[in-house]
């Protein structure tokens, strides 16, 4: 058997934390078993769908690079599917036409809330063995077993029993034809040849009038694993009271995609003590069969630390793909600076996030360096100045522009003068980038390039006089 996982979100807001959490676990299920991982987006809902919301799904796990293998496939294209499949459970007799009007049904519901009843159908149309005189357009309602229990097998949550008699019988299409959500996810499952639902815990109590209609199709069952929910640090589920919760709002704060996924893998899954994982070690230690029966709490300190950690480790390379999105966004021309590369393994030790390394490389990329005047005032006096012009006409002369060349000529021009190295370090550093943060000195200056340099110090030379 190959395994066949889906994601399903609906198109009706972002993508968020935990929709993303359910997918990498479904992601990693298929690659774990050489299996396939497919993507449904489940726009059924017209109202509340949108094509902005479908947008940001396909990006955000296109920048997370959970890939699907077949899909997006869209519920709103399979109208006919759902259709034919309704006529063929009425053919079997497990479904039929219901006509009652939406007095008789909120009628029914009072009497059953004034008589402490749960509310549900009472099954007046199952055995109507002629259409009644009306102009009613009927809903199709499933014939659900009135007796008996259905056990889900949840490799999550063990098993979990439910009494047939306390689901009514669901309306699998409207009145105007269109497909309720639990019988198109039935339908879906069972046409994609879905092995594992992986699903959030919310859907749970939808699962055993899933197995009944997918029984009464003849169909064979998925295994279902549903998971917790993450809440954020009050105990409460995780919401936009928290912070960022679409995925999107992570790219933009200057996570790494690996970072995230392996903090979210962590989130209710572990493997001893282990902390950091690759994608191939997710791949290959990952069970959806160990994730926590208990949710788990948000904890964004810990996916900082997991991005700083990423960043410093990981191939500047590939880091760099991910810069050049932020500097894309502040608009800086990267054309104007230097490698990519470079300017990360510059630049690792000192940001927390890609966002905050972008803001803080912008004096690469710009011609005309933004001062903090405090470091201004603390750092270019007026006694440095004939150090400044010295030095920038010793940097004017060296071939090549090296980190170690740059470092011995400004070690020998300390020497030479008798000035402490950090007397002759700090202003250089302001009059080059503006502030007196960045990397070590000869680095930076190799990044900025000898001419830019040399006018640098300049231009901060008559900015003193
Ligand atoms: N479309 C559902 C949701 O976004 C998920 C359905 C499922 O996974 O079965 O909550």
């Amino acid at each position: 058997m190959t395994v066949r996982t889906r994601f399903a979100p609906s198109p009706t807001g972002y993508l968020h934390i935990g929709g993303v959490r359910t997918a990498l676990f479904s992601w990693l299920y298929a690659r774990k078993h050489h299996g396939q991982f497919i993507l449904r987006i489940e726009d059924t809902d017209r109202e509340r769908s949108t094509e902005a919301s479908v947008d940001a799904i396909l990006q955000g796990l296109d920048w997370l690079g959970l890939h699907a293998d077949e899909g997006p496939f869209y519920q709103t294209h399979r109208f006919d599917h759902y259709k034919t499949v309704t006529q063929q459970l009425l053919d079997a007799g497990h479904a039929y036409h219901c006509y009652c009007s939406k007095e008789r049904l909120e009628n029914l519901r009072n009497q059953q809330l004034a008589t402490q009843q749960k509310p549900r159908y009472d099954g007046h149309c199952r055995h109507l063995k002629h259409p009644p005189a009306t102009d009613i357009p009927p809903v199709v309602r499933f014939k659900n077993p009135q007796a008996g229990e259905v056990v889900v097998r949840d490799l999550v949550k063990g098993p979990v029993i439910f009494n047939n008699q306390e689901l009514d019988d669901l309306i699998i299409a409207r009145s105007d034809g269109t497909p309720t959500y639990n019988f198109t996810v039935v339908v879906d499952d069972w046409e994609m040849r879905i092995t594992h639902v992986i699903r959030g815990d919310d859907h749970l109590n939808n699962t055993p009038r899933q197995i009944n209609i997918l029984q009464a199709l003849g169909a064979q069952l998925p295994e279902y694993a549903h998971v917790p929910m993450i809440l954020g640090s009050d105990g409460q589920r995780l919401s936009k009271r928290h912070g960022a919760v679409s995925v999107l709002n992570y790219q933009e704060a200057g996570y790494l995609p690996i970072a995230l996924l392996n903090y979210l893998i962590r989130l209710g899954w572990s493997h001893g003590d282990q902390e950091i994982f690759s994608l191939s070690e997710m791949i290959e230690l990952f069970d959806i069969k160990d994730v926590n029966k208990a949710p788990s709490t948000f904890n964004p300190e810990k996916l900082t630390w997991l991005n700083q950690h990423y960043l410093k480790n990981t191939d500047p390379v590939e880091v760099a793909q991910h810069l050049r999105w932020h500097c894309e966004q502040l608009s800086l021309d990267l054309s104007q600076g230097p490698s990519l590369p470079e300017l990360v393994k510059a630049q690792a030790e000192r940001a927390k996030t890609l966002r905050e390394m972008a803001l803080n490389s912008r004096y690469f990329f710009i011609e005309e360096v933004e001062f903090d005047p405090s470091a201004v005032q603390k750092h270019l006096t007026p006694e440095i100045l004939p150090l400044l012009t010295e030095l920038s006409n010793q940097f004017a002369q060296l071939i090549p522009w090296q980190p170690t060349n740059i470092h011995d000529l400004i070690h020998k021009f300390a020497t030479d003068q008798q000035v402490k190295l950090g007397k002759i370090a700090q202003p250089l550093r302001v009059a080059i980038t503006g502030s007196t943060v960045s990397p070590p000195i000869d680095v930076t200056l190799h990044l900025i390039g000898r001419e830019r340099a040399v006018r640098r110090i300049q231009k901060a030379v008559s900015l003193i006089s």
